[in-house]
């Protein structure tokens, strides 16, 4: 019954892991949603609205409070004032700023260029605008001082590769930093070559910034591609308060773009979910004016979130995978081929036969990488593992892959 346009691409590979995970009782690691509650004062301003009589249809880019909050921020990261009207569209999610993105500006035929591995609805969300994705690999680290323009250890791309994926077709270049699944924060110079790439074949940048308040390492910050010289006027930046805020259920995004690209956005999200759930915009407009407690709350988390990538991590090197430590975003990629648990789960590297064991097998859910993957070798010795968890919910996932990857009994 699926269109053909939809039906290359199935399940989302994280209903499938989740829906496994709950089946074996496993530790989810899959899906990257947290298992705690977001700030407290974000939850009260949620119920404080929904009392105050805010439940009907916001308008359709945003409630007038949450559009000047959410300016008011980027004004503060960027040191550049837009208006919160005319340049800031409130979405469904990031997830639903990307596609209406992509519809609101791809005619078909048009080239995007996708940098893989890459979140999985990218490339469906290509596909339903009618674009051509060609893809530019971002490579395992050789271990060299450096690879390309990326930071040391980081998953890199050969520059000569995005050069020749810019054609006169190209339209769109889509760049998630920090990036998901590889952990991978962007360098300025690679953002750099692609800002220049832009400016050359008059492309747009689309960015997926929604870990851009995740990052780990200081000589790696986050670097938004709009404050380049010359892409302010050819950049729309998406986000979210999901993962900052740990509010992944509100889906509350944004995308921030000069009048014109606002335009090409807002014409395909009044199709496509009109607005965003009122009470929740009220809320979260509410929560980012307490400013002082917001940057608490993501300097907390970002305190946590380092602890849970030093357990797991640590703890998967010592069961033989290898890991490739994250400077952002909350997944550890790691190759299990070197752990002597996973031989029992496959011969030949194939993640996906990897990842569909591992919950019956050791009581742990994680996502194989290949789905993010045009070229799906690249992925088949990689399994991702999200850390946004309690410590005791990490604690209990390494207890269980030791006893798995050991072959001890648990009470031993
Ligand atoms: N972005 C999250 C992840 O990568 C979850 C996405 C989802 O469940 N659709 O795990």
């Amino acid at each position: 019954m699926t269109a053909q346009r939809l039906a290359p691409f199935g399940t989302t590979i994280f209903t499938e892991m989740t829906l496994l995970a709950n089946k074996h009782g496993a530790v989810n690691l899959a899906q990257g949603f947290p298992d705690f509650d977001g700030p407290a004062f974000f939850l009260d301003a949620a119920a404080d609205a929904l009392r105050s009589g805010q439940n009907q249809y916001a308008r359709m880019f945003g409630l007038p409070a949450l559009n000047r909050a959410i300016a008011e921020r980027w004004q503060r990261a960027a040191d550049a004032p837009i208006d919160p009207d005319a340049q800031v569209t409130v979405t469904s999610g990031c997830t639903e700023a990307i596609a209406a993105a992509m519809l609101g500006l791809v005619n078909p035929g048009d080239e995007v260029i996708l940098f893989e591995p890459f979140y999985d609805s990218y490339r469906a969300c290509v596909a339903m605008a009618g674009g051509v994705p060609r893809i530019v690999t971002l490579r395992e680290p050789t271990g060299a001082a450096r690879d390309g323009l990326a930071a040391r250890g980081a998953f890199w791309f050969d520059p000569d590769e995005l050069r020749r994926a810019f054609t006169s077709r190209t339209r769109v270049v889509l760049v998630n930093t920090p990036h998901n699944p590889t952990g991978k924060v962007f360098t300025r110079e690679e953002l750099a070559l692609i800002a220049d790439l832009c400016e050359r074949h008059n492309a747009v940048a689309v960015t997926d910034e929604v870990y851009e308040h995740l990052t780990f390492e200081p000589d790696q910050p986050h670097v938004r591609l709009a404050t380049l010289p010359g892409m302010a006027g050819r950049t729309l930046t998406l986000s979210s308060l999901g993962k900052t805020f740990s509010l992944t259920g509100w889906k509350i995004g944004w995308a921030i773009g000069t009048p014109d690209l606002t335009r090409a956005v807002r014409a395909a999200h009044q199709f496509l979910t009109f607005a965003t759930a009122t009470p929740l915009q009220a809320a979260a407009a509410a929560a980012l004016a307490r400013t002082d407690d917001c940057e608490r709350a993501v300097a907390g988390l970002v305190a946590d979130l380092r602890a849970g990538r030093e357990l797991l991590s640590s703890a998967l090197e010592r069961l033989g995978f290898r890991v490739h430590t994250p400077a952002g975003a909350y997944f550890v990629l790691a190759d299990y081929t070197g752990c002597p648990g996973a031989r029992g789960l496959v011969g030949e590297p194939d993640d996906a036969a990897f990842c569909r064991g591992l919950p019956a097998a050791a009581g742990v859910a994680a996502v194989p990488p290949s789905v993010f993957y045009q070229n799906r070798e690249h992925g088949s010795r990689l399994a991702r593992f999200a850390f946004c968890k309690r410590p005791e919910t990490l604690r209990e996932a390494v207890r269980r892959l030791e006893v798995w990857a050991t072959g001890r009994r648990a009470d031993q």
